[in-house]
């Protein structure tokens, strides 16, 4: 369901904020607004600079995608921007669907415009002359907003040909998801838009050298786009300094929502934040695809949630308390994955619903007063239809749907 934006932004109008700055600020159907309050400064810069010096700048700023697999956002630039092949494509993964991932709608419904000036400038400099934005079906609001953005900028010469008599060429489509949690896999929207099943593709070859129609193409996710905007505003190394990062924060809290930090902060810092109700038990850090942990002095940085055996990945931060029945919470994560699993390799379409059948299994069965035996064959089985999932699945959904059962067996003990 909906809920009003405002909600979902605590810390809106701090002016310590980066990314949210102008959510909640600003009419987000303005563009005089967006101008009023910074907006185009960065795209402005980027022509001064040239579209070397834009990805020089990214890159030594040490951005890194936000989507949840942290790869380094200005080596995948560089990379589609030297292929001799054209077109190159642009496409924005907006269909954010990891459980408890709410993060890119509130910037594109805050904040429309800062996500069209940052694809223009991820266009100027990889020379991208179309962009495709991927928005999730569920996210009507968004859309509505960044339609009535795009056709606003593009009657303001700001998208079409000659961007700010810049000499630049770039228009962009938007493009809503049906549903499907496997479209937000960045193959998996290549054959979306292409009007194909929404299946991934084997990688390699990387979408930079091979993606939309074959042709090279950068994929960025929302939060990633709109970090491009300080950057220029400030500089790589002003940025760096201080690189912001959006978490989302659910469960056992008593402010939930989108909250804006710098990269060092603890987990313990944002829960005071949030404010946790009841006795905490666990975090489940990253979503369905990531893993429970229960140290809560962990940094929340990419390296720091590694080293604790988890990953940050889309910034899901989602609080269990005492209440929380664990066993049920597995079954639904299993469920989900069953459900979402798009059925073209063995791994993940068998492996997910066995691993679903021997969790009920398991819940039905498990004796309170009973030690847990590590060869209970059901555990065993578990962990064998994990692993074979996590090595040898296609994609991230199948390598990633063992996750969170197995961090929940380990670390917290459940079916003991
Ligand atoms: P990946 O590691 O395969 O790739 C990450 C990105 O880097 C991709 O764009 C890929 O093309 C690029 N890349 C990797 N190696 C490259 C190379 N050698 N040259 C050029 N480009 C290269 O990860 P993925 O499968 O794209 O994403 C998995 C992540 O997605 C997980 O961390 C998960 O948390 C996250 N996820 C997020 C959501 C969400 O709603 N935000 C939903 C599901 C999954
Ligand atoms: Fe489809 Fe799962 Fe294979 Fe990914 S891992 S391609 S979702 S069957």
């Amino acid at each position: 369901g909906e809920t009003p934006v405002k909600e979902a932004v605590p810390q809106s109008g701090d002016p310590g904020l980066v990314l949210l700055r102008r959510v909640g600020q600003v009419d987000p159907a303005s563009l005089d607004d967006y101008r009023a309050a910074g907006g185009y400064t960065a795209l402005r810069r980027a022509f001064e600079l040239g579209p070397t010096g834009v990805i020089r700048e990214v890159l030594e700023s040490g951005l890194v995608g936000r989507g949840g697999a942290a790869f380094p956002t200005g080596r995948k630039w560089e990379a589609t921007a030297r292929q001799p092949d054209h077109p190159h494509y642009l496409v924005c993964n907006a269909d954010e669907s990891e459980p408890g991932t709410f993060k890119d709608r509130v910037v594109m419904e805050g904040d429309p415009y800062a996500l069209i000036e940052a694809m223009t400038v991820a266009a100027y400099a990889t020379g991208c002359t179309k962009g495709y934005l991927y928005i999730r079906g569920e996210y009507p609001r968004a859309t509505a907003r960044l339609q009535h953005a795009i056709t606003t900028a593009r009657s303001r010469g700001l998208l079409g040909d000659d961007i700010l008599g810049k000499g630049l060429s770039f228009d962009i489509e938007l493009r809503r998801g049906a549903g499907a949690y496997i479209c937000g896999e960045e193959t998996a929207i290549f054959n979306s838009i292409e009007g194909r099943r929404g299946e991934p593709r084997s990688k390699p070859p990387f979408p930079v050298e091979k993606g939309l129609f074959g042709k090279p193409t950068v994929v960025n996710n929302v939060e990633t786009l709109v970090n491009v905007l300080p950057i220029l505003e400030r500089g790589a190394p002003a940025y760096a300094a201080a690189e912001p990062k959006l978490f989302c924060v659910s469960g056992a809290v008593e402010r939930p929502g989108v909250y804006e930090l710098t990269f060092g902060a603890t987990l313990r810092e944002l829960l005071d934040l949030a404010g946790t109700t009841g006795t905490t038990r666990a975090v489940l850090l990253g979503g369905a695809a990531g893993a429970f942990v229960t140290d809560l002095d962990i940094p929340l940085t990419f390296e720091g949630t590694r080293n604790a055996g988890a990953t940050l990945g889309s910034g899901v931060v989602l609080v269990i308390d005492d209440s929380v029945d664990l066993k049920a919470l597995l079954l639904r994560i299993a469920e989900f994955f069953r459900d979402e699993s798009c059925g073209q390799c063995v791994p993940c379409r068998v492996g997910t619903v066995r691993q679903e059948e021997a969790l009920h299994r398991l819940t039905r069965r498990v004796d309170p007063n009973e030690p847990r035996r590590d060869d209970d064959p059901d555990l065993v089985l578990l962990r064998e239809v994990g692993q074979t999932m996590r090595d040898a699945s296609i994609c991230g959904l199948g390598q990633t749907a063992w996750n969170a059962v197995e961090s929940a067996i380990d670390r917290l003990g459940v079916f003991k």
